[in-house]
Order: C-alpha cells, then structure tokens, then sequence
C-alpha cells in the first residue's frame, strides 16, 4: 500500500435512494477482504447538527455509534458490513460544518475576515473529511456524499470535493452511482439520465473515474459503450449493480463486476490475489438455505417505514443465518393492538419483540403484547423502550400498581417504575442530551443472559433519559422479575427477566447496533433459538391435547 491514504468519493446522481450506502459499504468490504483498512464516513447537506432529534419518518432509524454520536442510518450498514466501529467523525451533516464555522467566527478565529460558502464553509468540509485519513489509521476513506448532484444543499460538499482532487491528485478517485432506467413500453434500457447526471458533476468541476449503474436489467456490451463514451470513463469503469435478493449480495456482484479491481488500477495499488471472503459466503450460503421457518412479531409505532427499525431487521437476519432458519417478521402497528384483536394478532407468532420509541402514541399496545407475551409464555424480547414497557405492565398486572407508569407519560404517576436519570433532570437541550454511546453492564451469574453472553462483562449501546426506578427493585425480585445486568457505575437496571418463562429478557440498551455479519448479535441468536425452540414444544402441547 501507498504512504498515503487514498479518499474514494461517492455521490449519486438521477434519483435518491439507489443505495449510496451499500455500495459504498460493499466496496469498503472487498478492499478490507484484500487486507486493507478502511473506513466508511456520510456527509449529509441538511441543516440538523445530527439526525437524533429527527422522527424515524422523517429519515429512518438513528443509528447511534460507541462514542455516542447519533448518526445516519448508513453508519449501521458501514459496521455490519466491515465489523469494525464507526465514530463521530464518520458522520458530518452541513449543521455540524456551520456549527463549527459561526463558532470559530465567534471566536475570532477568522478576524477581519468575511466568512463565506468559498472558502470557510468547503475548508471546513474538507477538514472533516482528512480528520479520518489524518489518523493514519485507514488506507482508505470512503466518503458517500448525501442527497443527489444538482441539489442545491449539496453544492459545497461537490465543491469541497473538486477541491481536494486538486490538492491530492494522486490520492482521490470519484464514483458516480447512477440510474440506468428501463423503459418497459419500448422494452428498453434508458441511458440518457446517466449522460445529463454526469454532464451536471462536470459542470460543478468533476469528471467522475467509475460509474456505478443500478439498473433492473444487465447492461449489454453496447450500453455499456455508449455510458462510456458519453461519460468519459473507460468501458471496463462502468460498472453494473443489478437489483439484488439481499444487500448482502452486493460485495459478490460488485466483485464480479471487479470494482474492487478498477478501483485499485486508478489508484496505481498493486492488485494482491483476490478478496478473502470466506466468511461473508458461509453467512449467506446459511442466509440463503435454511432449514427451518419461524414467524415472530415486531411491535412498534413507526412500522409504515421499515428503515424506523433498520438495525432490528438486520440484527434479525444475522440471527436467522446463524441458527439457519428463515425468520419471518409480522410487522405490527403498537396502535392496532387490543384486546380484542389480541389472539388474531399475536396468536400464530413464535416470538414476539417490542421495539424502541418516545412518547405516548402506542404505548398500550405494547404493554397489551407483552402481557400476551408474559402469560402465554411466548418468547419475549424488549428493547429499550420495550423494556420499560415491559416493566410496567409486570407492575400493573403482577405486582399490583394499577397506575404504574413512566413519567415519560405519565408525570405524576402514583407508581413511577420508569424514572427520569438523576443527569437529565435539569437539561434544557434536547439535541444530544440523552445517554448515548457506550456503558459497562455486568450480568449475574445463573441468568438467561449470562447463558446468552457466557461472561460478567459486556458493554452495550445506550440512547434513552428514562431509567428503572430501584425503589421498585425489591417488589420485583421477589415477584418474579429479576434485575439480572446492571451498571456497575452507577447501579442502573440494565436487563430484566422473569424467571418462570421460557424466554422473558429486556434490555435498556440497544444490543441491534452491535450485531454484524461476521458478529450476530448473542441476544439476538438466543432470542430466535428460543423462538424455534418454543415452536417445537408448543407442536408437542398441540399433538397431546
Ligand atoms: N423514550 C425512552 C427513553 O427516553 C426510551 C428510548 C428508546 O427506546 N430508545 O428513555
């Protein structure tokens, strides 16, 4: 490898969501499979400082990183996929940039100075993006530029960019990720987008080297040609993404397409025999052959948009594989559940799962599923707000305290299980103020989740205010909920479980942001066994009564 880090751009071009993300994941993942390191970072041109105060419905799931930083989505594809930690730095939004340049304006850092787009906005852009390759830490930064070129809010990242090709010549490849529409009535493949796409990053000042062409249909020779020519890339740069079964595809299709191959020509790096995949092919080959079907149930309020629960639905997937069994998951709206509708609803599910969430909308519903859950002993898994869910409702219907609630709901409730933290009481900021990032938990010995992680100590990600309140701790152990993971600062409630249940564990922090392919989360892998498990128990009570 050279001395330098290389910095490979991706920026997409004709329409939004052509799966920046995953291309750019994949790619990292061939390089990282020939032996080098990489990182992957997202530049998002909206104006939040990070996406933790945004709805799910507004930009999907908020995937939040060891050291706390409340980040893209994406970032959760960049760790499934490499199995190394992302970082506050792997994710930069244009708020943050202007955040950090008025600041440094107000300081005085730029005195006498008139603070413009050109060059303080593009040299903090570029700042941002070296502080990574700064580290020496990578061989490669992969940045994906968010939104779509020709986007007003997108400019200065563009321009950055063009910038930064210029210092670096030798160290900066751009791809392009483009739409290569298929025109059904003339039974055609439309490369006109792709041409006036590019002609748009050319006008801006860059002339991309590899264009990545999603595309329903293979590419002929002929079409592949024409992209060529019209684009100024070399035939072999035009590189095929046809729609795929499985993200987890991509890296095979993009190395078959040799991306990894072209990337390393342009760069002048050697080629070293061929990615070292093994893994990743034993993942999917299980992924891809089950032997057995379950079908669990999902409960949460923003299941309409199911990048709400993207980390969830991957943590599955990696779980499924690994036991081989294909899991279906029900997604169920928290608000549709009643207790009429109950037995109809959750009555043919194997496992049933409470997502996270904020606020009131739902909540009934979720506390209806898990009592369904408790007394039909049905594997049950809570996820930080599931898990407070779960801890008011063995209050109210166990232990008594009809009223019990969070004070996230419920202010002055006569019975507050779920307090807010001691250090959130008197915050006046909501944007990343919640407990985020990495916490130590120690797990007791003879639990579910000592069988589950087989040590005492773990670390998990956290991002919530409201906590199990320990007055209550007693009352509950000695009715059947135990507090089995607890922080060893601070004595926090970490994980629950009911001991007289096949499978009954909730936890406050959010094991879905650790699980990768080569790394299925073990609550997860426990949690689908269990579910498998219970099928076959439950068809043994069937075929006896
Ligand atoms: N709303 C709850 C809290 O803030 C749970 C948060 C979550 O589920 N991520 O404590």
């Amino acid at each position: 490898m050279s001395e330098t880090t290389k910095y490979i751009f991706v920026t997409g071009g004709v329409a939004s969501s052509l799966g920046k993300g995953i291309i750019s994941a994949s790619l990292a993942k061939l390089l990282q499979a020939r032996g080098f390191s990489v990182t992957i970072q997202k530049l998002d041109p909206y104006l939040n400082v990070d996406p933790g105060t945004l709805n799910p419905y507004e930009h999907g799931e908020c995937y939040v990183t060891e050291d706390g930083a409340e980040t893209d989505l994406d970032l959760g594809h960049y760790e499934r996929f490499l199995n190394t930690p992302t970082s506050q730095a792997n994710n930069v939004t244009t708020g943050r940039i202007y955040q950090s340049v008025i600041s440094k304006e107000r300081r005085g850092d730029y005195l006498g100075k008139t603070v413009q787009v050109i060059p303080h906005i593009t040299n903090e852009i570029k700042e941002h993006i070296q502080l990574l390759g700064n580290t020496k830490k990578y061989d490669f930064v992969i940045t994906e530029i968010g939104g779509t070129v020709g986007d007003i809010e997108s400019l200065p990242f563009i321009e950055a960019i063009r910038q930064l090709k210029w210092e670096l010549p030798k160290d900066v490849l751009f791809i392009h990720l483009t739409l290569i529409p298929y025109l059904a009535a003339s039974g055609e493949l439309k490369t006109k987008p792709t041409q006036h796409s590019v002609k748009m990053l050319l006008e801006y000042g860059v002339q991309p080297d590899i264009l990545v062409c999603r595309t329903e249909h293979n590419l002929s020779p002929e079409i592949r040609s024409k992209v060529a020519r019209f684009c100024n890339v070399d035939i072999e740069a035009v590189i095929e993404s046809i729609d795929a079964e499985t993200i987890y595809d991509v890296p095979l299709l993009m190395q078959n397409e040799r991306l990894d191959q072209v990337v390393l020509k342009h760069l002048n790096i050697p080629l070293n025999g061929e990615p070292n995949l093994t893994v990743w092919k034993d993942f999917l080959n299980k992924f891809k052959n089950p032997k057995s079907q379950i079908t669990i149930g999902l409960i949460g309020k923003y299941v309409e948009l199911k990048d709400s629960y993207k980390s969830i639905a991957e943590a599955i997937i990696h779980a499924g594989a690994i036991n081989e069994c294909k899991v279906n998951v029900k997604w169920i709206h928290s608000e549709s559940i009643t207790e009429e509708n109950i037995d109809k609803k959750l009555g043919k599910l194997r496992g049933i799962l409470v997502a996270p969430g904020f606020g009131t909308r739902g909540i009934n519903g979720k506390i209806l599923a898990i009592k369904y859950a408790r007394e039909n002993k049905v594997p049950f898994f809570g996820i930080c707000l599931g898990m407070q869910c779960a801890v008011i409702e063995f209050a109210r219907n166990v232990l008594g305290h009809k009223n019990a609630n969070t004070v996230e709901i419920d202010k002055n409730t006569a019975a507050p299980v779920i307090d807010i933290m001691e250090e959130q009481k008197n915050l006046q900021e909501m944007g990343g103020t919640m407990r985020l990032g990495t916490y130590p938990c120690n797990i007791k010995d003879k639990s579910k989740a000592y069988d589950v992680y087989q040590k005492h100590d773990i670390e998990e990600r956290h991002r919530h205010r409201y906590e199990f309140n320990s007055k209550y701790l007693n009352e509950f152990e000695t009715n059947g909920m135990v507090a089995t993971g607890i922080n060893p600062e601070n004595n926090l409630v970490e994980i629950v479980e009911i001991k007289e249940h096949p499978w009954f564990v909730a936890v406050q922090f959010h094991p879905e942001y650790k699980s990768t392919v080569e790394n299925p989360h073990p609550l997860f892998v426990n949690f689908i066994k269990a579910a498998e498990k219970w099928k076959v128990e439950s068809k043994t009570t069937a075929q006896e009564a």
